[in-house]
């Protein structure tokens, strides 16, 4: 990968990680019981969902702010190996870095693992034997 498209990914990191620095975190309310008894009960269970989204989403966000500065931290301390799949130690091609340059493996290796987009093609053997 030459220095200019290391740049351009660089530049693409440091906006998503502003983006999602910008977003902030969601309001996670305190479930207070209300002191003069007068709540209505049924919002109870709709004030608990709303929390559980709140936390999770940010719990993603957090995970994701992660997985960037990593990457910058990568390409900052060997920025000649910024782009090898940790697994295969293949290079990830650049269009996938492109869409996310936070990736740490090839799309092979990503799907092996059982998360992550899937390209719908079938790549392993295991796939055709009947279970
Ligand atoms: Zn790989």
């Amino acid at each position: 990968m030459n220095e200019e498209t290391r740049e351009k990914l660089r530049e693409r990191l440091r906006e998503k990680r502003r983006e999602l620095l910008d977003e902030g975190d969601l309001k996670v309310e305190p479930n207070r019981p209300d002191p003069m008894g007068q709540a209505d009960e049924d919002e109870q269970p709709l004030n608990e969902m709303n929390q559980v989204i709140a936390s999770r989403r940010n719990r993603m966000r957090a995970q994701e702010i992660a997985g960037i500065e990593a990457a910058l931290r990568r390409m900052e301390e060997d920025p000649e190996e910024y782009g090898r799949c940790v697994d295969c130690d293949e290079w990830i091609p650049v269009r996938r870095l492109e869409l996310m340059p936070w990736a740490q493996r090839c799309v092979e290796c990503q799907s092996a693992l059982g998360e992550g987009p899937r390209d719908g093609r079938r790549r392993h053997a295991l796939d055709f034997v009947d279970s």
